[in-house]
């Protein structure tokens, strides 16, 4: 890969980045919604599956008003051209880790409850990292005044937090809860162990139910900040 020399070639390589980790996104959801047995919980997989195609779209369009701004400034011969000519060459190493390592979970024997609060585990940690990235990639258009690309951004960023959000309720009033007895049936046995450990949100282990919605509002005003760097 060229030299990245500035903060504009950092954020067309976090955008590749980014690119790449939706496409993986696309790939690992439909077999999540259908590992889910909880409705709403399959419901919003399926639902954060059609806002992520539109999401890699908005990275297309991202990509297109790059690409024709760095043609403009140093014609089209410029490496950032040939960077984002070819296609399918950055993958993003750390998404396919995090599914990895979701599948991995989804393929062990579970308690479908339980099986449920873990999909919810995996997939907000999809999130936090996606979160993560294009809080990044903004703050650098902010910084570069590429007002429509920090639009974009923004625009799927705050998708991102409501889809952890969305998460985060169903797994402290209904996943978490329901995980935590088992589902009953044959697996009601092999549950028992796995119920004693509780939910798969930090914040929900060490405080009551009621403190804990607070905790998740607190945890999601942090993370605004962190993103507006
Ligand atoms: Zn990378
Ligand atoms: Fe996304
Ligand atoms: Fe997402």
């Amino acid at each position: 890969m060229a030299t990245l020399v500035n903060l504009r070639n950092l954020l067309e390589h976090e955008i590749e980045d980014l690119y790449s980790a939706e496409q993986q996104i696309i790939e690992a959801l439909p077999a999540m919604a259908t590992t889910a047995t909880n409705r709403e919980l399959k419901a919003a997989l399926r639902e954060h599956l059609r806002i992520t195609k539109e999401q890699k779209r908005r990275l297309d369009q991202v990509k297109k008003i790059l690409k024709k701004d760095s043609q403009d400034a140093e014609g089209s011969q410029g490496f950032l051209a040939r960077m984002f000519g070819g296609d399918g060459g950055t993958k993003c190493k750390g998404m396919e880790g995090l599914i990895k390592e979701g599948q991995k979970v989804m393929g062990e024997e579970m308690d479908p409850a339980v099986k449920d609060a873990a999909i919810i585990a995996s997939s907000q940690k999809i999130e936090h990292y996606e979160i993560s990235g294009y809080g990044t990639a903004r703050a650098y258009a902010r910084e570069l005044g590429l007002r429509e690309v920090e639009r974009l951004l923004a625009a799927t960023l705050k998708e991102e937090y409501t889809a952890d959000k969305l998460l985060n309720t169903l797994a402290l009033n209904k996943v978490n809860l329901k995980a935590e007895k088992g589902s009953g049936s044959a697996a009601g046995k092999a549950s028992s162990k796995g119920a004693s450990k509780g939910g798969s949100q930090a914040s929900s282990k060490t405080s009551s139910k009621g403190a804990s919605s607070k905790g998740a509002a607190k945890k999601g005003a942090a993370k605004k900040s962190t993103a507006r760097r």
